[in-house]
């Protein structure tokens, strides 16, 4: 069996083949030993592990495992799994918004990093919980879906009483500044976990299609596993894309490109 193990900073991903077929499972980080010891018990595997968490997931494997850069990696498997949706994008940005985001421009086969930004889906999950006391990420998620931004963020055509703007009115002008004294008190949890998903899903597009300009690309490819079950994320994401001009798309099994991307190094 060909394993392939992204160890990130909040979740394993591991993909691998089973008579032919690819799986993919995922884990918490606090199961790493749990992953070792299914790796450990594995008759004529051959392994290769990638992501932060590899040296610590290394030191508890029995057996020989190859090792590989998690940006290289994420690149195969961002790479396969356009083949697989059978898409011919040679040229694009890959924004990978797990626990951080980290942005990069794929050219010529090579891929090069542009950036990052330390907001991404930790940020998603910490600032939920300090602000409603959900820790879940599948209720944070369900919650924000049935919850309006109105009373927390404030909009350009907000600020622009009146007047036509110079620049698009639905842009978010201030994430959480929509005057909140008057109304803090009274904010349901769904409110503010909207906003949160608002504030994440409009800073990672922000400088995603920032970086894309900078290095002259049209389309972003999001992978990541905030936005597993998460709607409302891939539709501010993509809505936020669109708005400041570039062509956002969501990889099918997106967050598990760094372990499929392992796989292809053994
Ligand atoms: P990094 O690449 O930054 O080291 P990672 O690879 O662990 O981190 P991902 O697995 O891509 O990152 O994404 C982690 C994010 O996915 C979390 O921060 C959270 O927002 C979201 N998420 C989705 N499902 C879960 C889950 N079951 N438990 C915790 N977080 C989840
Ligand atoms: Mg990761």
């Amino acid at each position: 069996m060909i394993v392939g193990i992204d160890a990130g900073g909040t979740l394993i991903k591991v993909a691998y083949t089973e008579k032919g077929v690819l799986q993919f499972v995922k884990y918490p980080v606090a199961e790493i030993e749990k992953v070792a010891a299914w790796v450990n018990g594995l008759d004529n595997s051959k392994v290769c592990v990638t992501g932060g968490k590899s040296g610590v997931l290394l030191s508890l494997l029995d057996k020989k495992a190859k090792e590989m850069v998690e940006f290289e990696a994420t690149h195969h498997g961002v790479q396969f799994l356009l083949d697989r949706m059978k898409r011919e994008e040679k040229e694009y940005l890959v924004t990978n918004v797990g626990t951080g985001t980290s942005i990069h421009c794929i050219q010529s086969n090579e891929q090069v990093r542009l950036g990052g930004s330390g907001v991404g889906g930790g940020t998603l999950i910490g600032l939920s919980r300090l602000l409603t006391g959900v820790t879940d990420f599948e209720e944070i998620v369900e919650l924000a879906g049935s919850g309006s931004r109105d009373r927390v963020d404030l909009k350009v055509k907000h600020i622009y009483e009146g007047k036509e703007p110079p620049i698009p009115g639905e842009l978010t002008a201030s994430n959480f500044g929509n005057h909140l004294f008057t109304a803090c008190g009274e904010l349901t949890k769904e409110e503010l976990l909207a906003a949160v998903v608002g504030l994440v899903g409009e800073t990672v597009s922000t400088v995603s299609v920032q970086a894309a300009k900078q290095c002259d690309v049209d389309i972003i490819i999001y992978i990541g596993s905030s936005f597993i079950h998460n709607p409302l994320l891939k539709e501010v994401v993509e809505s936020y894309t669109i708005l400041r001009g570039a062509t956002p798309l969501f990889l099918e099994n997106g967050e598990f490109s760094g372990a499929v991307g392992a796989m292809s190094e053994i």
